[in-house]
């Protein structure tokens, strides 16, 4: 198959793709992948092969591409291309929560600077890069990531990646419980999918929507969350894709149990849970742990409790994700508490305070704790992250935690 033929059958498949016939795009584009003669018709259909099973959720398949990409990029000798690889190397390591190799990877992409294309992926590799680091709960490197990313966007005018952003923006401010900005980021990716969006896939509608649902929920609006997140399921389902229906189905079940209701809390937890261990989601899997460990301790199951939390703190280990093993602490606190079990209450204790020095989750003005509870938070450019209220108080005269004198506060 020579270069015209390989376009031709690219495009083909991107059609097929389109009109939602996944299958038989993905065989066309694998019978290219097999009989092209061409490197560059090569690299391209592996990008596709990569997306594509990126929005199925089939990550450990896109790991493979991904590593087959670079191959043809380092035969090619091309460094563009071989940016875009390591790009898509770092982003399969994102989804299946391998999140150090993920910023690595990234490193590698930033390094090889110079190039024309390097520069557009650049805001692209700090997104990934930020949400690797929430993924490990290094949260002023993840929010120096994001504003990075941002500013990529804004210089490029690049609408779509402004939009992704926030919505990871949103998922920052959720997990410091800032829940105002928490929503206001996916509202503002909500806002440019409406002004820009027509041409646009319907994932980036279903993907704000997902956020603002996880927002309402958490400030206790659950008419609201619902509504959004059933928008969001709706696309999820029309389109096949796996990921976001898991996510959607965990909100779900979050919901009712907001609302006290554990028998419709409990199934879809389940269901969740087939999908986030089929496609290798193990954060997903450990916030589903969480979220089942609250329904028995609601039931004053304590047992139960425990079991379903101990589950979600080996999972979180092994990712490292230090804010979920603060959470498991904070809950198995309350469990001893309970049972009056003063030993291993002591315990949790230690290690819960442990967690908060590690995370350095308070805030360098008034010491107190930040993401306990549901307060406004504000970065100075530095990316330290303060209680708004103190700020507003003390000046901005300098970052108390690194002496950078700023002026005026950071814009996320
Ligand atoms: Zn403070
Ligand atoms: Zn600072």
């Amino acid at each position: 198959m020579g270069q015209d033929q390989t376009k031709q059958q690219i495009e083909k498949g991107l059609k097929l793709y389109q009109s939602n016939d996944t299958e038989k795009a993905l065989y066309v584009w694998m019978k290219v992948l097999r009989k092209t003669s061409d490197p560059g018709g090569k690299f391209r259909v592996l990008g596709c092969l990569i997306t594509a099973h990126s929005e199925m959720g089939k990550y450990k398949e896109m790991l493979q591409f991904s590593l087959a990409q670079i191959n043809t990029a380092r035969e090619m000798e091309d460094p563009d291309y071989l940016t875009e690889g390591y790009l898509n190397l770092a982003r399969s390591n994102e989804k299946l929560c391998d999140f150090q190799k993920t910023v690595s990877y990234c490193e590698t992409c930033l390094n090889m600077q110079g190039t024309t294309v390097s520069l557009q992926l650049n805001g692209q590799v700090c997104l990934s890069m930020g949400n690797a680091y929430l993924g490990l709960s290094v949260f002023q490197k993840a929010l120096v990531s994001y504003e990075k990313a941002l500013r990529y966007a804004h210089n490029n005018d690049d609408k779509m990646l402004e939009c992704r952003v926030c919505c990871s923006l949103g998922n920052f401010y959720i997990q410091l419980k800032d829940f105002e900005k928490a929503l206001f980021f996916p509202c503002k990716a909500a806002e440019l999918v409406n002004d820009y969006g027509k041409g646009w896939s319907l994932k980036y509608r279903a993907m704000s929507q997902y956020h603002m649902s996880v927002a309402y929920k958490k400030l206790m609006r659950l008419p609201d969350a619902m509504e959004c997140c059933e928008e969001s399921m709706k696309i999820a389902l029309q389109h096949g894709d796996r990921p976001l229906q898991a996510l959607c189905l965990l909100n779900f079940a979050d919901i009712h149990r907001c609302q006290k209701d554990v028998d419709k809390a409990f199934p879809r937890y389940e269901s969740s849970m087939c999908i986030m261990s089929e496609i290798g989601n193990r954060l997903g899997q450990a916030s589903i742990y969480v979220g089942v460990g609250k329904c028995w301790i609601l039931q004053k199951e304590y047992d139960k409790a425990l079991d379903s939390l101990q589950r979600a703190n080996d999972l979180a280990e092994a990712i490292g994700n230090k804010l979920c093993i603060l959470k498991v602490h904070s809950l198995c606190e309350g469990i001893y508490r309970c049972k009056e079990q003063q030993e291993e209450l002591r315990e949790q204790v230690v290690k819960f305070l442990q967690c908060v020095e590690e995370l350095e989750l308070y805030c360098g003005m008034c010491g107190e704790s930040i993401g306990e509870k549901n307060q406004q938070l504000q970065a100075l450019p530095c990316s330290h992250i303060f209680h708004l209220k103190c700020l507003q108080t003390n000046g901005t005269k300098g970052c108390p935690k690194c002496h950078r004198s700023s002026v005026k506060l950071g814009f996320v």
